[in-house]
């Protein structure tokens, strides 16, 4: 087996708080990933490529081994649901919460609740945890709108400010999870490309440890 590993970033939030952490463990992007159409990309690191994914694909990519190691968001993870994965590193970026949302001053219906959301897993189990009746309706984005146009009763998002909420008339109701971006690494790799994945787990954990100092 090769002894080059490629690692899987989704574009956008992710990859800007990712890479000054790649940085401080060697690895820093032939070009910049955000101008350029390439989906694998060098770094300075001779042995690491990184492969550009969509944010909800990472997860699959790692678990299936065509990507050694990847970072993820814990909702992304949730949603994917497998424990295939390892997930040695909490990379403590991209930090939100997973909340159920609902219109400002509504109360919430005693019957079967509509939820629309883009995390039905999530949804379902959320939901069959508490006791509630639920149909979950999948969106792909812009759930915002769904309890505006009477498409559901409650949303399950990710929220940081709330202020897509708010400028929605929504409100945040129930905390799901705390949510940050976590590294996750194929099982299979870890055993055998472990002298470099390794040590690139170590400089990763100095480097989290760092900034939150
Ligand atoms: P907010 O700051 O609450 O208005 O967030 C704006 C939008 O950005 C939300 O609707 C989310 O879809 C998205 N968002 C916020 N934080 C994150 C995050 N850490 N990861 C992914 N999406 C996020």
């Amino acid at each position: 087996m090769s002894n080059q590993i490629t690692i899987a970033l989704s574009k956008g939030r992710i990859l800007k708080e990712t890479l000054p952490l790649l940085q401080a463990a060697g690895i820093e992007p032939a070009e910049d990933p955000n101008k350029s159409r390439k989906l694998i990309i060098g770094t300075t690191h001779p042995d690491v490529n990184l492969l550009i994914v969509r944010a909800s694909d990472v997860p699959t990519y790692v678990e299936y081994g065509a990507a050694d190691m990847g970072v993820a968001g814990k909702d992304v993870l949730m949603e994917h649901g497998s424990s295939e994965l390892y997930e040695p590193l909490d990379l403590k970026i991209a930090q939100c919460k997973l909340m159920t949302a609902g219109k400002v001053g509504v109360p919430e219906s005693t019957g079967r609740l509509k939820v629309a959301t883009k995390f039905v897993n999530v949804a379902k189990q959320y939901y069959a945890s508490q006791g509630t009746q639920a149909d979950i309706i999948k969106l792909y984005g812009s759930m915002e709108l769904a309890p505006l146009v009477g498409l559901a009763d409650i949303i399950i998002d990710v929220v940081d400010t709330g202020n897509t909420l708010r400028a929605n008339g929504l409100e945040p109701r129930d905390l799901i999870a705390d949510i940050s971006s976590r590294l996750v690494v194929n099982r299979a790799s870890m055993k055998v490309k472990h002298k470099l994945i390794g040590k690139i787990l170590e400089q990763l954990t100095k480097a989290v440890e760092e900034r939150q100092e």
